[in-house]
């Protein structure tokens, strides 16, 4: 029977598939494998070639084969850890098969002395002779020799006999759907269908090929059907029609003029794109990205001014009240007096909560800075133009979008992140937004000189501190998670403070997680009016804090952060003028591949740059922690190694936008890959 498939088989249930009862679908779904689309990238790990057999002598090692070997000699030592081994031959060779948890029993079980059995897996060699660690696939039974067998790595209670069945069962029937790209990306991969990549990509024989074009084109898909999405949502808010901004430059000037320094070239640039998008008949959407210190706050300040001075309110939503506060002591002194700017805080009792929402809802209050209380359903603003988010990189797209409708229909939008991420990336995250960057520090700072210190030599840091508090700077000190247990987290910090606070009585502070929200704002507030010296802490503290007389940061156990989230603490200090330190401390000797990581940071303070190769190490969904942050992790695709294949996929959706051609053919990409959830009413 010749059914035509189309792509809703491939989002069918797994239950429609021969031999996959509840029991194996609901396995699966633990494992995030809700349908046959699914299943088509639980990708053999490795593969035993059955088909052929070789002789001792003629073994490849490094791979897996297949042998025919009789059993000679056990070696069963009573030491802990020592492996199990039975060592083995054939008319050419010995081997040594080697089990590092087999029990005597089961091993004399499956090899006995002196019978043929046919054994595979990957050959090793070791000591001048040929091993075979934990062998795969023990059998006395040579009709079982016949053919490839994918490994998989294992879903509890599936066996890999079972995965090999159902999918190569998926794959036979892999509907042919209509080609959805165009011809000229097309040729770009070699015309092979989507039908074709998927099934090389589970040819055995092709595991880890990266480099080959059916890798190319599915990966392409991926990342073509996200900025397709992401294209879409733009559109859409490209749409939304708003009462135009008025700017006048020269009261925006007279601003700039007072501020004790001057702007650089990129806040000056982002600021103009800003403001160009302020008086636009469109709503903006911008996301700002900057580096640690770069000078965000000033920017999206400066657009808050201008959109009070052309009659709207403005609300700044910081992650935490003494951001908050900072951001809000900063409006009242630059902006005129009579601007009328509020802060709303958690501490405040009901009434003065009341009179700030009755205000709002007035248009008596024209900015107001506070957490994510600031858009709760009761807060009611009279005339809302801009809403403006300090540090935000925790939002996914459809809470961005849920944003931008949010705050009415005049009003503009302006995400910050002082996430420095590739193009790539960003393109991929935040491709529903427009785009404005500031690469350049102030010409002020001073770079940050950063050392790396052995535990043991903790006395020569304490000299250092000494000198620097002489000097009358201050001082943090972070101690980080050590396991995934804040007790221990707790007891660590606990320790050091306790240490430090005997060599320098009366002048150190401890944050921990445990430290409730009000100690902790207590602590940060006395800290930024100098009521002690050293702040020991988790790393609770948030990167948008400015501390301008902290200029020593001390890193604990620094192995435990990637390049990234090392280059975020030490942002923290370095944002005066004075000159900063980081000491990162280690617990034992660098390797070389550590010692080339920190050598990056210690040359670099692009956090840019820096981001890019802690990517290329570590892969981009461990860098700071986007697994956490709901974007949908690639199956294929990685911005890194594939950027190629995103400024590709840039290029089209450009040319797709610019000649308005219809995107319904990629309807079933976008359903197959799962994007339609963000927009529903696509084609
Ligand atoms: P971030 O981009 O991390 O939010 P901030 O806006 O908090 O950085 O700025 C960090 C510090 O740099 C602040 O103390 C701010 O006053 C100062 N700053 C901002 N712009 C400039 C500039 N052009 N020249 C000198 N200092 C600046
Ligand atoms: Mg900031």
């Amino acid at each position: 029977m010749n059914i035509k498939r189309n792509y809703q088989y491939l989002l069918s249930d797994l239950t429609s598939l021969k031999g996959v009862g509840i029991k194996t679908t609901n396995l699966l779904k633990k494992k995030k494998i809700n349908n046959i689309f699914d299943l088509l990238w639980k990708l053999p790990k490795s593969y035993t070639d059955r088909s052929l057999s070789s002789k001792i002598k003629d073994l490849k090692i490094g791979e897996n084969q297949t042998i025919s070997i009789i059993p000679k000699k056990y070696s069963f030592p009573r030491i802990r850890n020592l492996p199990n081994k039975v060592l083995c031959s054939d008319e050419t060779g010995e081997i040594e098969c080697i089990f590092f948890n087999g029990y005597e029993g089961y091993i004399k079980k499956i090899l006995p002395l002196g019978k043929e059995i046919i054994v595979s897996g990957k050959i090793g060699f070791f000591r001048n002779k040929y091993q075979i660690t934990n062998p795969k696939y023990v059998s006395e039974d040579s009709t079982l020799i016949k053919q490839k067998h994918n490994t998989y790595s294992l879903t509890e209670g599936i066996s890999e006999k079972v995965y090999n069945k159902i999918i190569n069962q998926i794959i036979e029937k892999l509907p042919q759907l209509d080609e959805w790209h165009s011809n000229s990306i097309m040729e770009k991969f070699q015309n092979i269908s989507w039908n074709d990549a998927i099934k090389e990509l589970h040819k055995p024989e092709n595991i880890g090929n990266y480099t080959k074009i059916f890798y190319q084109r599915l990966a392409f898909d991926e990342i073509f059907s996200t900025f397709l999405v992401n294209s879409e949502i733009r559109k859409k808010i490209k749409k939304k029609k708003k009462v135009s901004k008025i700017i006048n430059l020269i009261k925006q000037n007279e601003i700039i003029s007072k501020l004790n320094f001057s702007l650089t070239n990129d806040q000056l640039t982002v600021l103009n794109e800003i403001n160009n998008d302020l008086c636009h008949s469109t709503k903006m959407f911008r996301l700002l990205q900057g580096d640690v210190g770069s000078g965000k706050t000033i920017v999206s300040l400066l657009a808050a001014f201008n959109s009070v001075s052309s009659g709207f309110q403005v609300a700044l939503m910081a992650p935490t009240e003494i951001l908050a506060r900072q951001h809000y002591e900063l409006a009242k002194k630059i902006f005129p007096q009579k601007f009328n700017i509020e802060l709303i805080s958690g501490k405040f009792n009901y009434k003065e909560k009341k009179n700030i929402l009755t205000n709002l809802a007035k248009n008596n209050i024209d900015i107001i800075f506070g957490t994510h209380a600031i858009f709760q359903k009761k807060v009611i603003f009279n005339k809302l133009g801009l809403i403006i988010i300090d540090e935000q990189h925790k939002f996914g797209v459809n809470q961005r979008k849920k944003l931008s409708d949010k705050g009415g229909k005049d009003c503009d939008v302006l995400l910050m992140t002082a996430t420095p991420i590739p193009r790539t990336l960003t393109m991929t995250m935040y491709g529903d937004m427009d785009l404005s960057i500031i690469k350049e520090k102030p010409k002020s700072r001073k770079p940050i000189k950063t050392y790396s210190k052995l535990e043991s030599k903790i006395d020569d840091v304490i000299k250092f501190i000494q000198n620097e508090i002489e000097a009358d700077n201050q001082i943090f000190w972070v101690c980080p998670l050590i396991e995934e247990s804040k007790k221990i987290d707790h007891s660590s910090s606990v320790k050091k403070f306790e240490y430090l606070k005997k060599i320098f009585p009366n002048q150190v502070a401890l944050l921990h997680g445990k430290t409730t929200s009000q100690e902790k704002e207590d602590i940060l507030n006395g800290f930024l009016n100098k009521d002690f010296k050293i702040l020991v802490s988790t790393t609770i503290i948030e990167v948008g804090i400015d501390f301008p007389n902290a200029n020593v940061i001390v890193i604990e156990n620094a192995n435990k952060f990637g390049l990234s989230q090392l280059h975020q603490l030490r942002g923290r200090v370095g944002r005066g003028n004075k000159s900063s330190t980081c000491i990162l401390m280690f617990k034992s000797n660098l390797s070389e591949n550590a010692k080339k990581r920190i050598d990056i940071l210690k040359k670099s303070n692009d956090g840019f740059l820096i981001s890019e190769e802690d990517m290329k190490i570590r892969g981009f969904g461990d860098v700071l922690g986007f697994k956490q942050s709901g974007i949908k992790n690639f199956k294929l695709a990685d911005p890194i190694h594939n950027s190629d294949l995103f400024l590709l996929a840039e290029r089209e959706i450009k040319r797709i936008e610019n000649s308005n051609e219809n995107i319904k053919r990629f309807k079933p990409l976008i359903k197959l890959y799962d994007r339609a959830d963000i927009i529903n009413d696509i084609a």
